[in-house]
């Protein structure tokens, strides 16, 4: 199995066809034509740094898992839906969404380095499209300069990092520029997905004096390969704090085992894990669903296992654009006196009393 220890070498070119999926020895040729019925419909990329991390001996890697195309995708459940976290809603303008009063979302691409085969905005993301047009660049930014409420302009997508380094640092500038935005935050998959790709010009166009934080995402502890975490070094290095952000995926991460090595991996490349987010309802993705009670079954197994930095809030987005909900699980619940509390270490119950304390101040 690969570790990341032992280097071999990585195909030239990345995947995007069944056809090259073939080629590259990760799927039967008698499954060609089912598999490019898939590709046909959610696009399919699978560069040379994720393909070096597939174990094609292993039927159920996780790595290949969460990239290679299955034919349940085209089986739409009756809770899925296109837009599970209702983006379209909340979009002001084009590239925009604006759910919370404080923050709000630029798009300026749908593009990826790889599509997730559980993405909750598959049915927007691809190679061909969603790239904004300088006229609606200039809006969207335009929006984000009339908005003072807004302090956190939050740059996903598709995966902003994959946008030209040019095009990157007129955006970043631009909204550097706005005394009222406090905070640029970038979601991506690049750091773990194509590594290479954070060179000095992409460094570059992240220069700004505003507060950076590089949220990446990463699913499995194997994602964390030796030029991962030589890319999150670089990042780290231009000034972004590194945050983590997960899915609860079946036969990826939905074990105790797999959970705390994804972390701690995280935590050894300075990724803070953030966010382990509850599967969003996409078409054809049920077959990656982890019911709620058993992730909260695992996150109270792993709290006495990892440190506090090891630990992620474990998230709902609720359909209709609720915002997102912690999940728990809870370890205190009230109680006659005090508070019943389920002890990380051992798992006793405790009653803590509920401290006196000063009576509140009254008004006068
Ligand atoms: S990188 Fe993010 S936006 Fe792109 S396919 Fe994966 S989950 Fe979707």
């Amino acid at each position: 199995m690969p570790d990341g220890s032992t280097p071999r070498p990585a195909p030239a070119r990345t995947l995007r066809s069944a056809e090259d999926l073939v080629a590259a020895g990760l799927l039967a040729p008698e499954r060609r034509a089912e598999i490019a019925a898939v590709a046909a419909r959610y696009s399919v990329s699978v560069t040379p740094a994720v393909r070096a991390l597939m174990d094609p001996a292993d039927p159920a890697d996780p790595i290949a898992r969460q990239y290679l195309p299955d034919p349940a995708e085209l089986a739409t459940a009756p809770h899925e839906t296109a837009d599970p976290t209702a983006d379209g809603p909340f979009t002001p303008v084009k590239g925009v969404v604006h759910r919370y009063p404080d923050r709000a979302l630029l798009k300026p691409l749908l593009a990826c380095p790889v599509y997730c085969r559980f993405c909750f905005r598959r049915e927007a993301v691809g190679p061909e499209g969603g790239v904004l047009t300088e006229a609606e660049l200039e809006a969207a930014l335009a929006w984000f300069a009339a908005t003072p409420a807004v302090r956190e302009a939050i740059l996903t997508g598709g995966d902003p990092l994959m946008l030209s380094p040019r095009r990157l640092s007129r955006i970043v500038a631009a909204l550097s520029a706005l005394p009222h935005i406090e905070i640029i935050r970038l979601h991506s998959r690049v750091p773990v997905a194509d590594p290479e790709r954070v060179a000095a010009p992409l460094l570059a166009a992240l220069e700004t004096e505003k507060a950076l934080f590089l949220c990446v995402h990463a699913n499995h502890a194997r994602e964390f390969s030796p030029a991962a975490r030589a890319a999150l070094r670089r990042l780290a290095g231009a000034g972004a704090a590194l945050l983590g952000q997960s899915v609860l995926l079946r036969g990826v991460n939905d074990s105790v085992e797999a959970l705390e090595a994804l972390f701690r991996a995280m935590l050894a490349a300075r990724v803070k894990p953030y966010y382990l987010h509850q599967l969003d309802p996409a078409p054809g993705t049920a077959r990656f669903a982890v019911p709620i009670a058993e992730g909260r079954a695992l996150l109270r197994a792993l709290r006495g296992r990892v440190s506090g930095l090891a630990w992620p809030t474990y998230v709902l987005d609720l359909p209709g654009g609720g915002g997102k909900a912690p999940l728990g699980p809870e370890f205190a619940v009230p109680e006659a006196g005090g508070w019943r509390v389920a002890a990380p270490l051992g798992g006793t119950i405790r009653h803590v009393a509920e401290p006196a304390g000063p009576a509140p101040a009254s008004a006068s």
